[in-house]
């Protein structure tokens, strides 16, 4: 046999192990099969048809000195403490929509959060304050729904919050802008309406912990992964809502969020 002839026959045996190969793999895939489609969060995003996949929502608590006293703790600058919600708790409300939000179950003391959100592109664990920034691919304007009764109810029993905090729906967001867009936020009126009188009014830079801090502070205690969003906390004067309540959420640079409560 010529080398030539050799050649051509290797290459016939080539094909023949590589059908046989695609034949073993289409029999792998058809092993384990995954039974249903776990639905994945994303969050729209102003400029692009792009979307943002959710992985985690990490929520800061008392970062506005006086909510935390309003929340009965001293707000002299204790560490920031932190929890989550999970990523379907996320319910996005569109610009100029008034989104119907449901009255949670279970709670007789429904209360909002108006919080600005920002999302990572990148993350890392033990990030230092001074590039933490550059983590962060966007902004929100969100809002942190809490089952006050049930949460004050857990907390006085000194038992995980979840209930009060990481319920279906309690993550209203906006859609994200990007920094390349919008920059960062360390300052700026925030503020939230319901039925059209003012109730919470202060600004971001009355933060005890700037977003920087905690991204930092969060990268100690979680390796950060893209797709990891922060609510950054909210300002005093939160309250309840009823049914027919709209509640508008404000961030100076960033468009308003409404939605009714059904
Ligand atoms: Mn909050």
């Amino acid at each position: 046999m010529n080398r030539a002839r050799r050649n051509i026959l290797k290459g016939a045996a080539l094909v023949g192990a590589g059908a046989a190969l695609t034949s073993e793999g289409t029999q792998a895939q058809a092993g384990p099969k995954i039974l249903f489609e776990a639905p994945r969060t994303t969050i729209p995003i102003v400029g692009t048809t792009d979307l943002f996949s959710v992985r985690r929502i990490y929520c800061i608590g008392r970062n506005y000195a006086a909510h935390s006293r309003e929340m009965g703790s001293d707000p002299t600058r204790e560490p920031p403490f932190f929890f989550q919600k999970p990523t379907d708790a996320i319910q996005i409300v569109k610009i100029g929509e008034v989104a119907d939000h449901p009255y949670s179950t279970l709670t007789k003391n429904y209360h909002y959060e108006v919080e600005l959100v920002a999302a990572l592109k990148s993350g890392g664990r033990n990030i230092p304050i001074e590039k933490a920034l550059e983590h962060v691919y966007g902004y929100a304007v969100g809002l942190d729904m809490t089952r006050r009764d049930l949460q004050r109810a857990m907390g006085d029993e000194k038992k995980p919050w979840e209930i009060g905090k990481s319920f279906d729906k309690s993550a209203p967001i906006g859609p994200l802008h990007r920094v390349e867009n919008i920059g960062h936020f360390t300052k700026g009126a925030i503020s939230l309406e319901v039925n059209g009188v003012v109730k919470q009014k202060a600004d971001l830079s009355y933060m005890l912990w700037s977003v920087a801090e905690q991204i930092a502070k969060l990268s100690e205690a979680f390796e950060l992964v893209p797709g990891d969003i922060i609510y950054s906390g909210t300002p005093e004067n939160v309250g309840p809502v009823i049914k027919g309540d709209v509640i508008l959420c404000k961030i100076e640079r960033l468009p308003d969020m409404s939605i009714r409560i059904v």
